[in-house]
């Protein structure tokens, strides 16, 4: 789904109002709601199908979560994530992985579903792939929280059903599919790297959130677990990623939010994919 989320103030600290002001026409409406501000964003997962495996990363809001932090994903009563996976021709039994950029509340919501009351894991014989790093704090956090809910809900019945993989952040699943550290949105956070007949691309998570911080790279976002780390952990990444100019597939840039991206003066732009 994509939907306006919060305005470009309150999603970042350090905007240089004059600056963004000489450039904001070109990204509405695609990516910013004129009058509004808001950041448009998809909100998404991505299926990954290698030689060996199924893979999904990431696993959106999911159906009946609590949510304290954004009230309009409270409860939300929506199955229809599961059944566009259905349609996409895979059965939840089918699943050999689930891998989480981190374990935000859209990220990782379909990692369970509640069955007679209970939260048990959606894809019966998957390993949830987690960052060892991006565990230990929430389940540290302790009773009551945000990341608790979040913890008790979808992180946890998957660790209690013997199915979760806690690793490194640098951890390889096989020469297709590994983890980098990208850490600053949160303590843990990492982005994945797919290989392919020779080709790579990387899934980037909340690294970065809208086209308009590779302008910008330099804008704190609020909510980041260390904004600075998160700067310089998102400067970094679109250095090198504009260096190789593999494809980045982005969890919340607008559809088709996936591209490349590009040297432009003293930052970086985004070019969409064509196809
Ligand atoms: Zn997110």
């Amino acid at each position: 789904m994509e939907i306006p989320f919060r305005s470009v103030e309150d999603s970042f600290a350090g905007v240089d109002r004059d600056a963004f002001e000489a450039v904001r026409p070109a990204y509405e409406p695609w990516a910013i709601e004129p009058g509004t501000e808001k950041l448009v964003i998809a909100i998404q997962s991505y299926l990954v199908r290698t030689r060996h495996h199924t893979i999904l990363i990431d696993t959106c809001i999911g159906c009946g979560k609590t949510n304290s932090f954004f009230p309009d994903w409270h409860r939300r009563d929506d199955d229809g994530w599961l059944r566009r996976l259905a349609a996409a021709g895979v059965a939840p039994e089918a699943v050999d992985y689930v891998m989480c950029t981190h374990l935000h509340s859209d990220h990782c919501g379909w990692n369970t579903q509640q069955v007679d009351g209970r939260w048990v894991p959606t894809f019966p014989h998957a390993r949830y792939v987690m960052a060892r790093d991006e565990v230990a704090p929430m389940e540290a956090a302790g009773k009551g929280g945000y990341a608790n809910t979040t913890y008790a809900e979808s992180i946890l019945p998957v660790i209690e059903a013997g199915q979760a993989a806690l690793v490194a952040t640098d951890h390889a699943l096989d020469d297709e599919v590994w983890l980098a550290p990208t850490l600053g949105h949160t303590a843990g956070h990492v982005a994945v790297h797919l290989r392919s007949n020779g080709q790579e691309a990387v899934l980037c998570g909340d690294l970065i959130h809208s086209p308009v911080q590779c302008r910008f790279p330099d804008w704190q976002y609020r909510i980041d677990w260390d904004a600075e780390m998160g700067v310089a952990t998102r400067r970094k990444f679109l250095e090198t990623a504009a260096e190789a100019g593999h494809p980045i597939l982005t969890a919340h840039f607008p559809s088709p939010s996936m591209g490349r991206v590009v040297a432009a003066g003293e930052a970086w732009r985004f070019e969409f994919l064509e196809d």
